[in-house]
């Protein structure tokens, strides 16, 4: 709830001042069993950050989390402790599935050490059984041929599919993937957004799912949150927020994405979605106000001046933006509880 992330670069030199990063502002994210919420923007929006966050790879600089109604902590003596507990809840997978996986270990190995670390397994045989169960649920079949074999001895999907299996060996409740297709080759893309459906489905994980490609965020996600310069600008459920998007950014990620509605051409041409006009300001010293006005075709005097606050447009969807300064008639949100 509420989390900010800001990086220090010190100076070596006497006559510069130090400063800082501010990679996240403002971060609110709830995540629920059974269900994914894609966090899409460009490249140094701030997603990657978020998950890392998330996936307490970084602390926060302020904010707070929740885990199961527990607050996380971060900070202190208990931060330590309590990181291993939380680290098997909450999973990640990376995006290069060929730097992700060590080249002179086995999949025995790789699916082998998170199930003894949680102590999932302990005899030989018990570890056997669980990795070619862990296989045969991510479709690499027939199990016994892909247990002894190195990574390079896999295709790129396949790999996804081991690095999708070794997040599952913890038994996790949240997957943080981050941009888990966009190295892949366009044939299998859509196949393992499939698998991570059916994960999400049928073991009822919470999903965090990064993507710069808005339309593979419809396809897999229920939910999605646009980020920019490390705020989150626009979210909702993700069929609402492709179709109408309310903020100028969202508008203009759209407007350089290929059909939404057209899946299989979309996730072919995945790294296409990238607006053309302007980049991503300094976040050392960013923007005043709405960060996005000196890109935004509809800025006013005010944009400039002021935080434009958070205003539901429609249930479940807001935005933060002037052009929408009047609440939603029906403010009220589906009730869920968030993990
Ligand atoms: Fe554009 Fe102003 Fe809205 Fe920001 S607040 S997106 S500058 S109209």
């Amino acid at each position: 709830e509420h989390i900010y992330k800001e990086f220090p670069i010190h100076s070596m030199n006497p006559f510069t001042p130090s400063v800082s990063v501010k990679a996240v502002e403002d971060a609110s994210i709830a995540l629920y069993p059974g269900r994914a919420t894609a966090l899409v923007g460009e490249s140094g929006s701030g997603k990657t950050t978020v998950a890392r966050m998330l996936a307490r790879i970084y602390d926060p600089t302020a904010g707070t989390m929740r885990f199961r109604d527990e607050e996380v902590k971060y900070k202190g003596r208990r931060a330590a402790s309590s990181l291993r507990a939380y680290r098997r809840h909450i999973q990640m997978v990376f995006q290069d599935p060929f730097s992700s996986l060590n080249p002179v270990h086995n999949v025995r190995y790789h699916l082998s050490r998170p199930l003894r670390v949680h102590g999932h397994a302990k005899t030989e045989q018990e570890v056997t059984e669980q990795v070619l169960s862990l296989l045969r649920r991510v479709s690499l079949s027939p199990a016994e041929q892909f247990i002894e074999k190195f990574p390079h001895q896999l295709s790129g999907g396949q790999r996804q599919r081991v690095a999708i299996a070794r997040a599952l060996a913890a038994r996790p409740e949240v997957v943080l993937a981050d941009e888990p297709v966009s190295m892949l080759d366009v044939s299998i893309r859509l196949d393992i957004l499939n698998l991570l459906t059916r994960l999400k489905d049928e073991e009822q994980l919470a999903f965090l799912f990064i993507t710069h490609d808005i339309a593979s965020a419809r396809y897999f996600a229920e939910d999605t949150l646009v980020m920019y310069a490390g705020q989150m600008v626009e979210g909702g459920p993700s069929d609402e927020v492709i179709q109408t998007p309310k903020h100028p950014y969202t508008q203009l990620l759209l407007s350089v994405a290929p059909d939404p509605d057209r899946v299989q051409q979309v996730i072919d041409h995945g790294n296409t979605a990238v607006p053309t006009r302007g980049e991503i300001p300094s976040l050392i010293k960013p923007p005043t106000g709405c960060r996005f006005h000196p890109r935004c075709p509809h800025a006013m005097p005010i944009c400039s001046e002021q935080k434009p606050a958070r205003t539901e447009v429609s249930p479940g969807h807001w935005t933060h933006c002037f052009l929408y300064d009047q609440p939603g008639e029906n403010s009220q949100q589906q009730q869920r509880t968030p993990i």
